[in-house]
């Protein structure tokens, strides 16, 4: 019975969209989907698409639909799947959401990042509460229908009147098929005039032959044509421009307009690419198939400046960026895009050295860190690389570089000062050390029963009150900030006077529970440790403060130093 009534209530909603449609009062659709190989680059396409359609005066909003199992990135190693990007809401989601926020400035949630585990762990509960009882429960269309659901989300809203949607993985992959039949199922159902496909692909140079070569995009548009998808729009990732001859051949084969297909070609920075989209003309391209006023010309007059600024620094910092997944830059993707942010209100090219923190001992650090003018310990869980990442924090509090460090982070800074200004050798954090005799840092109260492990931690956005004489508060300029949060772990309270009399403040807690959210050390330049993740909020537009602050304390430790 449940699935007729799902079934109708779908096709229902779309029927009433469909009448809307008109006077445009509901969302239409554009797909992204990727072909040849991954890692061409479909997140910031999308989200510059949106950025450059947000410009003309559109509500629109991005989400990605990942084909793996997993119901979520947050159990994955950031070797697998790069670093976890946490939403206001708590979603542990793809990193993609994170260039999402950062381009357009506006908060994502759960409902934007949806994996084929959390479909198929939907369905399957709802089939063993007997919402399906009689039916053989099937891909088509039980999968497909929950795929649909969910990409018709937030639309329910009326919030948005453009969602892109990107499609995770590559055309042609075994696990993507249901929502490319998912895809097909909506256009036919919505009309083509109000969901529109743009599908990226590589267009190689072969050097030898001097040529770019269109075959591999033409082989992927016949995967999609196989599975009945023809992309209106085809972007030809390059590192060559495309020639009129080369666009006409792939339009000509791909069944495009020549002006459908847009080159996209290696950028200087991912920054550069809304301003490729539009010389390219894509948002145009893509209002106009969606029948839609294309507006003003986007004037990006905030980006630009960035642009400006970021390219043209007046100076340049060295920051050392210490943790235990540097050889993978997508790890810390959060982290150095905010650099990049931050750097440019500053004016200042902020060079990242990598530091291995497992590399680093009490007899090297100085090598690593002494011409550093700032250094930031990155989050992480578990023991590997600990210790020097708790050494690298004891040589920045005893030279007073400038220090900023995140979640384990300020962490290794309450286990530093407890080890070396309050004398309690052993002191340590009982993720890493179950039975020590200081545990200055200590599993949450709440979770200690937890035994599962997926979407478990404290997640998301807390509210966190400032005490007006710190450092923060000047940084912040405000009693009552809101950050995000993953973690399991947290300062102990216990030992909060000690700490306090010794010169390292609690000037940050969570308002209800008490919880540390910041440690500042006194008699030093700058050098906050933080629980919460304040690279997640930063965006082009809003640059996260206490990465401004902590460039500009670079800044200043610099010219002291010259
Ligand atoms: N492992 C630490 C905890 O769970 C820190 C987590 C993090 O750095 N995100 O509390």
């Amino acid at each position: 019975m449940h699935d007729f009534s799902f079934k109708n209530n779908h096709f229902n909603l779309l029927a009433q969209k469909k009448s809307t449609f008109n006077s445009f009062e509901m969302a239409k659709y554009i797909f992204v989907t990727g072909g040849v190989t991954s890692s061409l680059g479909k997140g910031i396409i999308a989200a510059s698409l949106a950025k450059l359609i947000q410009e003309r005066g559109y509500k629109v909003s991005i989400q990605k639909f990942d084909p793996y199992i997993n119901i979520d990135p947050g159990t994955l190693n950031p070797y697998e799947h790069g670093e976890c990007y946490v939403t206001n809401d708590g979603a542990e989601t793809d990193l993609d959401l994170g260039h999402y926020e950062r381009f357009l400035n506006i908060p994502t949630s759960q409902a934007n990042n949806v994996t084929t585990g959390r479909i198929y762990q939907y369905v399957i509960e709802k089939e063993r509460e007997g919402a399906y009882l009689g039916k053989t429960v099937q891909v088509i269309p039980h999968i497909t229908d929950e795929i649909k659901r969910r990409m018709m989300l937030l639309s329910q809203s009326n919030e948005y009147d453009i969602i892109i949607t990107e499609i995770g993985g590559t055309v042609g992959d075994i696990e993507s098929l249901p929502y490319i039949e998912s895809i097909r199922q909506l256009q036919w159902e919505m009309g083509e005039e109000n969901c529109i496909i743009v599908h990226l692909t590589l267009v190689p140079y072969l050097k030898a032959a001097k040529e770019l070569k269109t075959k591999p995009t033409q082989h992927s548009v016949k995967l999609m044509s196989e599975n009945g998808l023809s992309p209106d729009i085809i972007v030809c990732r390059a590192e060559h421009p495309l020639n009129a001859d080369i666009k006409r051949k792939i339009a000509l084969f791909c069944n495009v307009r020549p002006q459908a297909v847009v080159e996209a070609i290696d950028a200087e920075t991912i920054y550069d690419v809304p301003l490729m989209m539009m010389k390219e003309e894509l948002d145009v391209i893509c209002l106009e198939k969606l029948g839609l006023p294309i507006g003003d010309k986007p004037k990006l007059i905030y980006w630009n400046d960035f642009l400006n600024k970021l390219k043209n620094p007046k100076t340049v910092v060295k920051i050392g960026l210490v943790g235990k997944y540097v050889e993978l830059q997508d790890a810390y993707k959060s982290i150095l895009e905010s650099f990049i942010h931050s750097g440019a209100v500053n004016e200042c090219r902020v060079e990242i050295q990598n530091i291995h923190s497992e590399k680093i001992t009490a007899e090297n650090v100085e090598s690593y860190l002494k011409g550093l003018d700032g250094v930031l310990v990155a989050p992480g869980f578990g023991n590997r690389g600990i210790e020097g990442k708790i050494i690298a924090t004891q040589y920045v509090r005893e030279n007073k570089i400038p220090f900023l460090g995140i979640c384990l982070g300020m962490q290794c800074s309450v286990i530093e000062f407890a080890r070396n200004v309050l004398h309690l050798e052993a002191a340590n954090s009982t993720e890493m050390d179950l039975h020590t005799p200081n545990p200055v840092v200590d599993i949450m109260e709440d979770q200690k029963n937890v035994v599962k492990m997926g979407g478990t931690m404290r997640l998301g956005a807390y509210e966190c009150q400032l005490d007006t004489h710190s450092q923060s508060f000047g940084i912040y300029n405000n009693t009552i900030i809101s950050e995000r949060h993953r973690h399991r772990w947290e300062f102990n309270n216990k030992y909060l006077d000690t700490f306090e009399k010794a010169g390292m403040k609690a000037v940050g807690k969570n308002p209800q529970t008490g919880l540390v959210e910041i440690m500042e050390i006194e008699n030093h330049p700058f050098f906050i440790g933080v629980q919460f993740h304040p690279e997640l909020k930063s965006t082009v537009e809003h640059p996260q403060p206490l990465f401004v602050h902590f460039i500009k304390a670079a800044i200043e430790y610099k010219k002291n130093k010259e």
